[in-house]
């Protein structure tokens, strides 16, 4: 899970997050909300990495771009538990505001109270009575207040445990909308996620972080031989052969179709390098079949793997281009081998072809 907050924490953030919306153009919907909540939260480091650039050129923000960051950062919650965030949150904010809206009705007919008990003290007669009444009135109406005050409170504590839930919701939501379904790997989007985040925390005196892309070769004849659903099955597994040997601070992500990357934080190129190796020669070695059938043979797979170090300052598709560009090299040297990308800055003006 990506944040563990307490009921506590959350409608902090809550309070966060409006403090921020208030400031914006923006209308104060579920969209607007559900921004700056995940601003407030932390963890989505691209969705901060733009509000930050938009607020330093010192933008509030409009519909229009609250709605463009949404979508790119936010959208991929599947639509019902969207639906379901916004739904909520209008009514938890509707049930907040009613209640504050009976208790400051009540302080109101309190004040009143008070200001008509002042009046009648100026009046000279029957000061014991009057006085006997008002003090009658008033305790009646502190009892009031404090009826009104206290279903406040319930109110609040209530909204901040639906607010955390709703949270928890959001984060299951976004965690299964950076899956890929058939390996169980990291998505493309959550590997975008992982290579920002980690070049946010990349410093000159830490080694890395190094990119891996690995490619299956000649997986078009694989399926084309052995059908599509073997193909699949070849792919479910290597996406296991990854996740089982790279270690917790590193991502094993599906890129795409038959293209998957690694990407190693606080890794030098040299345990970057033996990764690569080792996992090339696990997957030659590795015989794939369709669960339970002993009787077709197995089939070899290998493939063939580019390796990045970043270097500092470069933006992650610079790092990439790298990394793919030593993955081109690894194929047209003959497949099933690592290559290392140069030391220096890709030229994407430069003489580089895409491997078919
Ligand atoms: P190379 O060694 O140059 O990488 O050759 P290749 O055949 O692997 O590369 P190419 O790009 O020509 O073909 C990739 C193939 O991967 C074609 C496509 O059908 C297959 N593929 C991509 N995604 C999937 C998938 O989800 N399941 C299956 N079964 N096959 C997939
Ligand atoms: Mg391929
Ligand atoms: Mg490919």
């Amino acid at each position: 899970m990506r944040y563990e907050h307490s009921a506590a924490r959350s409608a902090e953030l809550l309070r966060l997050a409006l403090k921020k919306m208030i400031r914006q153009d923006a209308g104060l919907h579920p969209v607007s909300y559900a921004v700056w909540y995940e601003y407030v939260a932390g963890g989505n480091v691209a969705l901060q990495a733009d509000i930050d650039a938009l607020l330093s050129k010192e933008k509030r923000l409009d519909d229009a771009t609250t709605q463009a960051l949404y979508d790119k950062h936010i959208a991929d919650l599947d639509s019902r538990t969207a639906l379901k965030l916004g739904t909520s949150v209008s009514l938890l904010a509707g049930r907040i505001s009613e209640s504050a809206t009976v208790a400051g009705d009540h302080a109101s007919r309190f004040g009143d109270r008070l200001e008509s008990w002042k009046t009648s003290l100026t009046q000279p007669t029957n000061a014991v009575d009057r006085l006997t009444k008002g003090v009658r009135d008033i305790l009646a109406g502190t009892a009031e207040m404090q009826d009104a005050i206290a279903t406040l409170q319930t109110r609040l504590e209530e909204s901040a445990h639906e607010a955390q839930q709703l949270r928890l919701e959001v984060a299951r939501a976004r965690e299964e909308a950076l899956i890929d379904a058939l390996t169980g790997l990291t998505n493309r989007k959550g590997f975008d996620l992982a290579l920002a985040a980690s070049l946010a925390e990349a410093k000159p005196e830490i080694p890395g972080p190094c990119l891996l892309m690995i490619d299956l070769d000649h997986f078009k004849t694989v399926n084309d031989s052995r059908g599509h659903l073997f193909g699949d099955r070849v792919l479910s597994d290597v996406g296991q052969i990854l996740r089982a040997n790279v270690k917790g601070q590193d991502t094993a992500a599906r890129y795409g179709g038959e293209e998957f990357a690694l990407i190693l934080p606080r890794t030098p190129r040299g345990g970057a390098l033996g990764l690569a190796e080792a996992l090339r020669a696990i997957i030659h070695a590795s015989e794939f079949r369709q669960k339970g059938d002993l009787h077709t043979p197995a089939g070899s797979i290998s493939v063939s793997i580019g390796v990045a170090d970043y270097l500092a300052g470069e933006s992650a598709s610079d790092l990439i281009a790298r990394a793919d560009h030593a993955l081109y090299l690894a194929k047209t040297q003959g497949r099933n081998r690592v290559s290392l990308a140069p030391q220096q800055p890709f030229d994407t003006q430069g003489a580089v072809t895409p491997h078919d």
